[in-house]
């Protein structure tokens, strides 16, 4: 099985590091904060540490500088508590400095954006220009993916005179027209308010010199090329182009050999692996089961933040309901929705107040929130790209997750294409109170290797009992 990056990380730098700093590096990434170290130096205004100090900063400082950033950038980086960069990061900043063209195979959650942010801000903050002519732009497919790029910027950037903006639909135009017109060197766009913006003048890209596409798969699954090739059209031919995929069907492929120039390839998670610390499970249940299946395991302590998946709309509202309706507190997050809702469910979720998320495809992509503790398909993905990216909410990081997915009658066909394009067979649970009215596979269970047992408890139905329940590997 392929190793995902976080695997090759943590091995090469076992094989790097000293015993002193190595139980660091093996820490989860979602507890790699330092503030009282970052403090100390985003305070010193140099990059000397004090001798008192831990040697961390030094390390931190040291393998970002290698990579060629300078001292402004490897500070900001500190502060939010990196101790070394991330494979993605490794492979892909000494290019972008270097002014190459990049293609980027890799999901969110490989630390992907502060790859392409921390070179860009170095390249504009080097060049001489009079004020703030627009430099760089990045689109996005979502909202919320815009927003936390720009929010990524805005940190990394933070003891740099550059301006960032972003820029998304759903919201007034006015305020965005204005913040465009005192100049921003950097923006973040979707593509839809992009044009808008465009036909009403307020923005020029004469002065483009890097374009960033980000999630291109889903921006041309979103149906955004024809708005991509409006954007593209209005741009300077001589720039720095980065395009970012977690799939390579092959529309992006047109998309690629239209924009890069003799680009350079960073692979980190290929399309068709899983990461290898989410522990994945199975269940079979019926389609009128599935709400009682997912009280069963919501009642176990243990899915202290759950992001649960549905196909539409309309059930990802139906299911918000039932679950609050049952006393579990729940929020769920779709295009309907308007941006303020979904800022607040998001922001709910994120500090706990709401311990369950429930999220359409669309919305979710991106959506960069530590510790997720369980990922649950309600409804089954139409496609396996979708599968890889849903269950990579969790397991962000270094931290391992719980990836559940229901499995009903009508989605056998969907589960088996899965399957087929991960190359895995997911463990299946097959003590849980709703197997008797599941789909009949053809499965055989033996006992799980890693031993884990499911969070789900005991059943409505009543016919099981908590102890003893185990996914069992087909
Ligand atoms: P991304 O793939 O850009 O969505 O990043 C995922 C998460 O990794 C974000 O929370 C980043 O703050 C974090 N991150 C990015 N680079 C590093 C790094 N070198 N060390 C630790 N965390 C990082």
């Amino acid at each position: 099985m392929v190793l995902n990056f976080l695997d090759k990380f943590r091995s090469n730098k076992a094989k790097e590091t000293s015993d002193q700093n190595r139980d660091q590096i093996s820490e989860p990434i979602t507890t790699r904060k330092a503030p009282a170290q970052a403090a100390h130096l985003s305070t010193s205004g140099s990059s000397e540490v004090s001798p008192t100090s831990t040697q961390k900063p030094l390390v931190s400082a040291a393998q970002f500088s290698a990579l060629g950033l300078k001292d402004l950038i490897t500070r900001a980086v500190q502060a939010e508590g990196y101790e070394s960069p991330t494979p993605i990061q490794e492979k892909t900043i000494p290019s972008i400095l270097a002014g190459r063209d990049i293609l980027g195979c890799a999901q969110t959650g490989t630390g992907k954006t502060a790859a392409f942010a921390l070179p860009m801000l170095q390249r504009l903050s080097d060049a001489e220009v009079n004020g703030h002519p627009l430099r760089a732009l990045i689109l996005a497919p979502t909202r919320e993916l815009a927003l936390q790029i720009k929010e990524s910027f805005v940190v990394y950037g933070r003891n740099l005179p550059l301006r960032t903006a972003v820029v998304f639909g759903g919201v007034g135009l006015e305020p965005q027209i204005r913040s465009l017109k005192a100049g921003v060197d950097i923006l973040v766009a979707t593509p839809g308010r992009l044009l808008d913006l465009m036909g009403r003048r307020a923005v020029d890209f004469r002065n483009i010199q890097i374009l960033v596409l980000d999630e291109a798969d889903r921006m041309l699954d979103m149906g955004f090329i024809h708005d991509i090739n409006r954007i593209l059209k209005m741009m300077p031919s001589d720039r720095q182009n980065l395009l970012f995929s977690a799939t390579m069907p092959s529309e992006v492929q047109g998309l690629i050999n239209s924009i890069l120039n003799d680009p350079i390839r960073v692979e980190v998670t290929p399309v068709s692996s899983t990461t290898e610390l989410v522990d994945q499970r199975l269940y079979y249940v019926s389609r009128a089961d599935k709400k009682n299946l997912i009280l069963d395991i919501i009642d176990d302590d243990k899915v202290q933040k759950g992001l649960v998946f549905t196909r539409t709309k309309h059930n990802a509202n139906k299911l918000e309901n039932w679950l609050n309706d049952h006393g579990i507190k729940a929020a769920a997050i779709h295009g309907n929705k308007s941006q303020n809702a979904r800022q607040r469910a998001l922001e709910d979720f994120r500090n706990g107040k709401v311990r369950i998320l429930v999220a359409s495809d669309l919305a979710a992509r991106g959506i960069d929130i530590d510790s997720i503790t369980h990922v649950i398909n309600f409804e089954m993905p139409n496609e396996a790209e979708t599968y890889v990216h849903r269950i990579g909410r969790t397991g962000r990081a270094m931290a391992t997750g719980v990836a559940m997915s229901f499995c009903d009658h009508e989605e056998m066909g969907l589960l088996h294409q899965i399957e087929r394009v991960t190359k895995i067979k997911i463990p299946l649970v097959t003590e849980h109170a709703y197997l008797k009215d599941a789909p009949t596979g053809n499965e055989k269970a033996v006992p799980m290797s890693r031993g884990r047992r499911p969070s789900g408890g005991g059943g409505r139905g009543g016919n099981s009992s908590r102890g003893g329940r185990g996914p069992s590997r087909r």
